[in-house]
């Protein structure tokens, strides 16, 4: 699937051009009320909930990325699921995409469980970013062309926040269209005509980095068998291998 290619490991956003750390980057980032649809939708599913999940609090704000603070490897999913981030507060976690998510990230060695039903949950990633396009929950897991570019300043912020990572998986199309635009805004030297979206693509960056393309692991795809997990495993292990994150015997830390 993807071409074997030796990667010169160097920085590839100076230290000076760092504003914030990851953590900093998400302190702020739940505080956010830039899109006005959304801030109603996420707030009004929070109110609202669904039957089973009544007796929980819903998080209801943006949803910020999660995993390791200084990641060589960025996951860049959709947007959060109104009852599952939107919920649980932290990134693919308590609906069926985090499930298959985590599940390969677990079975990958960069994972400490396979699970990931709440926030208090354990769960901790080693080397491993993940976040999404869109940081609040879409009515019909579908934001708009305005959105996805207003929250591209945040995605460009989290980028920027870890001049380390060495490659990004892209889970979906429209993650992919969110990150080549953040790209483009900070500078990034693209390849042009933009390369087409297609599961287990890959693309290199002038600078070192690689994008490794994923179906994204909604219900919609892992039912209809169109993403099967080795599909998802496959696509997982050449954006692990292309971060230069080593396997480990000794777990998760
Ligand atoms: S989608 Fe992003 S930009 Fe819009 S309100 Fe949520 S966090 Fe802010």
């Amino acid at each position: 699937m993807g071409r074997q290619r030796h990667h010169v490991l160097r920085p590839v956003i100076s230290p000076r051009r760092i504003l914030n750390s990851l953590p900093e980057v998400a302190a702020e980032l739940i505080g956010c009320r830039a899109c006005p649809r959304l801030v109603e939708w996420r707030e009004a599913v929070a109110v609202a909930k669904r039957a089973s999940f009544s007796d929980q609090e819903y998080w209801g704000r943006p949803v910020p990325g999660f995993g390791d603070p200084d990641p060589k490897l960025f996951v860049v999913g959709l947007a959060p699921a109104a009852h599952g981030a939107n919920r649980t507060g932290r990134m693919f976690t308590g609906d069926r995409s985090g499930d298959w998510l985590f599940g390969a990230l677990h079975r990958a060695g960069v994972a400490s469980q396979t699970e990931s039903r709440h926030a208090d949950d354990g769960l901790t990633l080693r080397d491993v970013y993940v976040t999404s396009a869109v940081h609040c929950a879409p009515p019909d897991n579908k934001p708009t062309t305005t959105e996805r570019d207003t929250c591209g300043t945040w995605l460009l912020r989290e980028l920027a926040a870890a001049p380390n990572h060495r490659a990004i998986l892209c889970l979906g199309q429209f993650g992919f269209q969110a990150l080549w635009k953040a790209l483009g805004s900070a500078g990034t030297v693209l390849p042009r005509p933009r390369p087409r979206f297609g599961h287990g693509a890959v693309i290199d960056l002038e600078d070192g980095r690689r994008i490794v393309l994923s179906y994204h692991p909604s219900q919609q795809n892992t039912f209809t068998g169109r993403l099967t997990e080795d599909m998802l495993d496959a696509a997982v292990g050449a954006a692990i291998s292309a971060a230069g994150i080593t396997p480990t015997s000794g777990g998760v830390r």
